[in-house]
């Protein structure tokens, strides 16, 4: 791979360090965790730019580490790119068109809110809400971690972070606390500008 450019982590928004039961400690801590991920893409870039290719082998190359481990890297990126813009917010349950699409496509805001709980109780890593453009509607779908188990042509909407160390410093073990105060800091206008630019129909 060659032409690629570095990527530059995201600034940490103001707000992040505001959250409501989601500590400032740990929000900077986990920002750090992002830096890292952004880093290492590009430190694998890089590497791919001067492989030994003609060594590609499945049971082990350098290729194959530096591809399996870019996507790692990559979903470390884009998972928590997610996660950081859509925190700083009121919380409470969702507004505009995506409140729209979740009540077609759950039922209930309560509904929907039920199964992206479990789902990240259920997950060793990350849930999102994701549209499937296949599909034509919303998922709530399950990450183990950064690169499993994404599907093609998904967007995620929401990006709920279950890895230990989104909550650990402040709930322990309580994962489902963590998860409520998620819900509370989530900014709806930031969701609703993502339904908005990717043009996902009503
Ligand atoms: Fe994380």
């Amino acid at each position: 791979m060659s032409n690629v450019e570095e990527l530059a982590a995201r600034p940490l928004k103001p707000a992040l360090l505001e959250l409501a039961g989601i500590s400032r400690v740990s929000v900077e801590a986990h920002y750090r965790l992002y830096q890292g991920y952004v880093a290492k893409r590009n430190e694998i870039v890089g590497k791919l730019a001067e492989v030994d290719r003609s060594a590609a082998n499945q049971v082990y190359s350098d290729l194959r580490a530096l591809k399996v481990d870019l996507t790692f890297a990559i979903g470390g990126v884009k998972n928590h790119e997610v996660y950081f813009e859509h925190l700083g917010g009121p919380g409470g349950d969702p507004t505009g068109a995506f409140r729209a699409l979740v009540e077609r496509d759950f039922g209930s805001v309560d509904a929907w809110r039920a199964d992206l709980t479990a789902t990240g109780l259920a997950a060793r890593g990350w849930a999102w809400t994701a549209y499937d453009w296949d599909e034509g509607r919303l998922l709530n779908l399950l990450g183990d971690a950064q690169n499993t188990f994404p599907v093609w042509n998904a967007t995620p909407l929401v990006a709920l972070d279950v890895y230990e160390h989104a909550y650990f410093i402040d709930y322990q073990t309580d994962r489902a606390a963590y998860i409520d105060a998620f819900f509370e800091n989530l900014d709806w206008g930031v969701v609703n500008g993502w339904v908005a630019a990717y043009g996902v129909p009503s």
